[in-house]
């Protein structure tokens, strides 16, 4: 059975407010375009995908898919329902017997839902990608509810969709100048039948406004510092000074909780660490306030389009007793990255008396920093 796939990309995205296309974005590293071929591409049932786009797209295009030996690229329309069309129009030569359509911005889409499509398509021409509704549903008029619906009836139409090529066609053959769809249920139920339904995933969700993108790109990283007891009478964690009977030996104000939650947050960012920006060797730093070079390090973070979603750190210490400073310290580092002070957990326990920690030697920390990257 010949099964093809049609991805409608010639769309601007504009509810999400960038200024090229939304589902040439990146997410996670990669492309929307480039994941939601990959999906179609890794399907061993389906052997060509035609991918719709608008002319001042074709060349980014093009380059970004050229390793897809399965991708066509085919003029998109005006509108979405002119896309498909022309799709259908241009595999008409190579006959196929299905074609799943599918949102090109619903990148998640797995191999489960491509594989009960298709099955579904195989057995009754038509298989439309669905899931219950579980919000209530209700329709509106000028911001207030004038109707209830029965929800236990009701379900949300996702993609793909697919059907029997003949069919698909035929009914698209017979859509008038000003008739537009949402998708291509709407056009098969109107020229040939109601379709059939088959049960889709959360995940498959569209993304339509900018905060799909943001969700999707999550950046974690760690830091580690330690730094040895020597002469003083207190120690700086946090930016709050503690009094103790020793000091933290270090260049700067040996502020070792900072210091490790710079690092993580360097790490996530794929930034270098803490000692390329701020080298000890540098008089600069003789002395330093941590926390102003964590602020600092907000601006690295942000300077690459990120921002801090959550701090996590765990200080080991033998001595002294920290707990009653720990929620300055949250504050201070709160205050720095500019986030609410429960986006930061410092969590304080000594090392059970083992090691050089635990006789008291001096004092380490590892952090975790969650940063989001921001299109
Ligand atoms: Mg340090």
């Amino acid at each position: 059975m010949k099964i093809f796939a049609v991805l409608p990309a010639a769309g601007t995205g504009s509810r999400a407010g960038f200024k090229k296309n939304k589902i040439l974005q990146n997410i996670g590293g990669s492309c929307v375009l480039a994941r939601t071929v990959s999906a179609f591409s890794l399907n061993k049932n389906i052997s060509k995908i035609f991918v719709c786009c608008r002319e001042c797209d074709r060349s980014e295009i093009s380059d970004l898919l050229q390793d897809f030996d399965k991708v066509v690229l085919v003029d998109g329309g005006e509108t979405r329902t002119e896309s498909v069309r022309n799709a259908l129009e241009h595999m008409l030569p190579l006959a196929p017997d299905l074609v799943l359509i599918h949102d090109a911005a619903r990148p998640f889409v797995s191999q489960n839902v491509i594989d009960d499509c298709i099955r579904c398509a195989q057995k009754y021409g038509s298989a439309i990608c669905s899931l219950p509704c579980t919000d209530t549903l209700v329709q509106t008029s000028n911001g207030h509810i004038i109707a209830q619906y029965d929800r236990s009836s009701a379900c949300t139409l996702q993609t793909p969709q697919g059907f029997s090529y003949a069919s698909i066609l035929n009914a698209y053959r017979q859509i008038g100048d000003n008739e537009q769809f949402t998708d291509d249920s709407g056009v098969y139920a109107k020229y040939i039948a109601p379709p059939v339904l088959f049960t889709g995933e959360w995940q498959n969700r569209k993304l339509t406004f900018r905060e799909d993108f943001e969700m999707q790109n999550f950046r974690t990283g760690i830091g580690i510092d330690t730094h040895a007891f020597g002469e003083g009478n207190f120690v700086v964690l946090g930016g709050v000074k503690i009094p103790h009977t020793q000091g933290l030996i270090a260049h700067s104000d040996g502020d070792v909780l900072v210091h490790a939650v710079m690092d993580a947050l360097l790490s996530a960012a794929g930034l270098p660490d803490i000692g390329y920006y701020f080298p000890d060797t540098d008089a600069k730093y003789k002395n330093a306030d941590s926390l102003k070079l964590l602020s600092h390090t907000a601006d690295l973070i942000q300077n690459q389009g990120c921002k801090v979603g959550n701090i996590s750190a765990a200080i080991v210490a033998q001595k002294p007793k920290l707990a009653p400073y720990i929620p300055r310290m949250k504050e201070n580092i709160a205050r720095v990255l500019g986030v609410p002070a429960d986006r930061i957990g410092i969590s304080a326990g000594t090392n059970e008396g083992l090691g050089s920690i635990g006789r008291g030697e001096g004092i380490t920390v590892t952090a975790n920093a969650l940063i989001i990257e921001q299109l």
